[in-house]
């Protein structure tokens, strides 16, 4: 190979790692597209040692950037929260007991780390929980209703999305041109054309500083609060024209951080990716041990955010066909059976479901 060739590869190889998203393994995930349009992306590379997990964003043109929710496994209830422990199990701290504290981007209950994520999203969390706790019961549940209705809000998320998209439209130009400049106007001057080099280099230089001038102003109004984020991201932006291709990542990554993923997937999925995700999320918050009342309100949200969809919450809780030989599935994951047993092999789910001989289930435990 030439060095030209080499230098090439060595560049691109450097260029995918930039289009690497670290998250949380409970993440989910989506790729924006065109038009206020996006799906979901299949599960990641899970690093469980380092509790992260990898997305590769498209690293071609149109260069689709990814968008995170990461909705809290921690549950609020006017009484006390509800965690699970190293094992699992859930405990409950009353309000008068909890301690709240953060470090960078954790969030922690007496110590207990609770939540991994966005910085911005780990400080929300932090003021809304001195505030409930400050709270009488009645103004604290009032207040965790209102927390849970914005986060299941599908028309404010795609108000949020689409302000992105239309502030974003330069920066998705630009950032795709500096794509072309560095993979190919570049390598054609260094290895056919040397007369372009100084214009090529001028050219790259100057498309990265422009996209850093107008990452801080969108950034700016799109992130209110995160100042230190935004001088640092606007400085390798500036200084990488790797990092400058990306751009639209940076700004659209925890755009919608703090919403449910089924009012994200609500403002920007098609039906049927829209079926497939509320049904994954409502079986996920029905069947997984939780306080009564933090379930009945979370399950009741997001029924509604699919029923403003025109489907029937129900029918998303059962197997659309019985394989043949199965005799039972998990009402949680639904992953069918051909023999009894006592959990779900998937998901560790308890009350599996014997199919009926119409071929739908029996009963299942709200
Ligand atoms: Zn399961």
């Amino acid at each position: 190979m030439t060095e030209l060739g080499s230098l090439f590869l060595i560049v691109f190889a450097l260029y995918i790692v930039q289009c690497v998203c670290w998250v949380n393994p409970d993440s989910v995930v989506f790729a924006l597209g065109l038009r206020d349009r996006g799906k979901k992306k299949s599960r990641g590379l899970t690093l469980s040692g380092l509790d992260t997990a990898a997305f590769l964003a498209n690293p071609l043109p149109p260069l689709s950037p990814l968008l995170v929710t990461h909705w809290p496994a921690f549950q609020l209830n006017p009484d006390s929260v509800l965690i699970s422990g190293p094992n699992g199990e859930a405990t409950s701290i009353t309000w008068e007991t909890l301690v709240v504290t953060r470090s960078g981007s954790r969030l922690l209950f007496n110590g207990t780390s609770v939540f991994k994520g966005d910085e911005t999203q780990v400080l929300g969390y932090c003021q809304l929980l001195q505030q409930l706790r400050q709270a009488t019961r009645p103004q604290r549940e009032r207040a965790i209703e209102k927390w849970l209705r914005e986060g299941l809000d599908s028309k404010a998320s795609a108000r949020r999305l689409q302000v992105f998209q239309r502030r974003s439209l330069w920066i998705r130009i630009v950032s795709n041109l500096q794509f072309f400049f560095l993979f190919f106007l570049l390598p054609f001057a260094i290895g056919i054309y040397p007369r372009m080099l100084r214009p090529a280099i001028i050219l790259v230089v100057a498309t990265s500083v422009i996209l850093a001038i107008e990452f801080w102003s969108v950034h700016r109004k799109l992130y209110k609060k995160t100042a230190d984020t935004r001088f640092t991201a606007t400085f390798t932006i500036a200084l990488s024209p790797l990092a400058a291709i990306r751009t639209c990542d940076t700004l659209c990554r925890n755009l919608v951080a703090g919403y449910h993923p089924v009012a994200v997937a609500a403002a920007i999925c098609t039906d049927a990716a829209f079926e497939a995700i509320a049904g994954e999320q409502l079986r996920y918050a029905k069947f997984t041990s939780a306080s009564d009342w933090y379930q009945k309100k979370l399950v009741g949200l997001i029924e509604q955010v699919i029923r403003q969809r025109g489907l029937e919450p129900r029918r998303l809780l059962t197997p659309s066909s019985q394989m043949s030989g199965c005799i039972l599935y998990c009402p949680r994951c639904l992953t069918q059976y051909v023999t009894n047993r006592e959990e779900c092999s998937d998901c560790g789910h308890k009350a599996l479901v014997a199919f009926t001989s119409s071929g739908t289930g029996t009963s299942f435990s709200p």
